[in-house]
């Protein structure tokens, strides 16, 4: 068996039965295009990426998130999931109402029941998940400058699958749970990654598969919504394709998208990102140096310690900063290489950028070639939304 959903069983809401007539049922409600976070958000609360939430959190459920790292059931939960309305759409909702939810063609895709609305603590949101209010930080601009004032809570139901940034990749977590147990995979490590793999990154997913009992490797890619500079989602798709298919064992190893916007929340986003994963089955969760981190706003080994302290039925496999060492000849770590820092090929990724623009070679000890040739080609980086 795969590991347990969160909180016990999956929470689905996505009903693709009856399409036309959910569809036509929702014509003559009130209509809401949600910002992009929230309509990802309602997407992977109604196909159980989000267990046990059934819907958009109220403000007791938001209070007890900041403040208790818990749902008010006591599971941990790190991340609020709200859903924010803009003044001219709050003028148009009301408690008890059911909505119609407008996807980016404007076409109805799914409904909300509206349970309550409230006024969004915008700051103590932004200080307690984030740790800062500074603009810079890209959730923290989003959240005081793209969402509205109030949110709207309650549970969502969806009647039709999207066209996501992650195509063919984006399964729901039934679909890779089963996919699992065709494979007789028990334990399974899930990578989680947001850029093209380096050959460091290479390195803690095999590390991962050596251990004992571990049967398989899930590579999940978030894909949806990134900050500007990342790369861009067939960009991310493409280079783990063609690592699985060159450097893994693809009997051992299985990539999807996870098609959501990135909490760059350091500790309270790997937390975040592990529980979706125990969603998807996983029982293991590989957490390298500064996860989920930006800029410097995280202690480089925040988010593995916060496993010490939340407990979410997910086995930590920490890993201490991985680099090529000269002396060793080879991918290694903090916790093996007894070399100096002069003896590590590093190249930040900046400069790997730059080199790949003006066609210069990059070292294969950090990139392998078929990666280093689609990362050159063309226009790969996100502008930011
Ligand atoms: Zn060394």
């Amino acid at each position: 068996m795969v590991n347990s959903p969160y909180g016990g069983r999956l929470k689905v809401s996505l009903d693709l039965n009856n399409q036309e007539k959910h569809l036509d049922g929702l014509k003559g409600m009130v209509q809401i295009e949600p910002f992009i976070d929230f309509y990802y958000d309602s997407l992977k609360i109604a196909d159980g990426s989000y267990s046990p939430l059934e819907g958009f959190m109220g403000e007791d459920e938001v209070a007890s998130v900041l403040k208790r790292r818990s749902l008010s059931n006591g599971l941990p939960w790190t991340i609020p999931i709200i859903f924010a309305v803009d003044q001219s759409q709050n003028e148009k909702i009301k408690e008890g109402d059911q909505i119609a939810l407008l996807n980016r063609e404007q076409q109805p895709y799914g409904e909300m029941s509206i349970e309550s609305k409230f006024k969004l603590n915008k700051k103590d949101i932004a200080e307690t998940v984030y740790g800062t209010a500074d603009l810079k930080h890209p959730n923290v601009q989003d959240l005081f400058e793209k969402y509205g004032d109030t949110a709207i809570s309650g549970k969502v139901r969806i009647f039709k699958e999207q066209k996501l940034p992650g195509g063919g990749y984006e399964k729901h977590p039934s679909e890779i749970r089963e996919e699992f147990s065709k494979k007789g995979w028990k334990n399974v490590v899930a990578y989680q990654a947001r850029n093209p793999p380096h050959v460091a990154h290479e390195y803690l997913q095999k590390v991962s598969l050596e251990l004992p009992g571990i049967d398989g490797l899930f590579i999940h890619l978030v894909v949806g919504r990134l900050k500007k500079g990342d790369y861009k989602a067939d960009v991310i798709l493409n280079s783990y394709d063609s690592l699985i298919k060159n450097y893994h064992r693809s009997e051992k190893t299985m990539m999807a998208s996870l098609s959501i916007t990135m909490r760059y929340a350091g500790p309270r986003a790997s937390i975040f990102l592990a529980i979706i994963r125990r969603n998807y089955g996983a029982t293991h969760y590989i957490i390298g140096r500064d996860q989920a981190g930006v800029g410097s706003y995280y202690e480089p080994y925040a988010a593995q310690k916060i496993f010490e302290e939340l407990d979410v039925g997910m086995v930590p496999i920490r890993f201490k900063d991985t680099f090529y060492c000269k002396k060793c000849r080879g991918i290694t770590s903090e916790t093996v290489c007894p070399h100096s820092m002069e003896d590590r090929l590093i190249i930040s990724q900046t400069k790997i950028r730059e080199l790949l623009k003006t066609n210069q070679e990059i070292p294969q000890e950090i990139l392998r070639p078929e990666i280093a040739d689609i990362l050159s080609k063309g226009d790969v980086l996100n502008e930011g939304n």
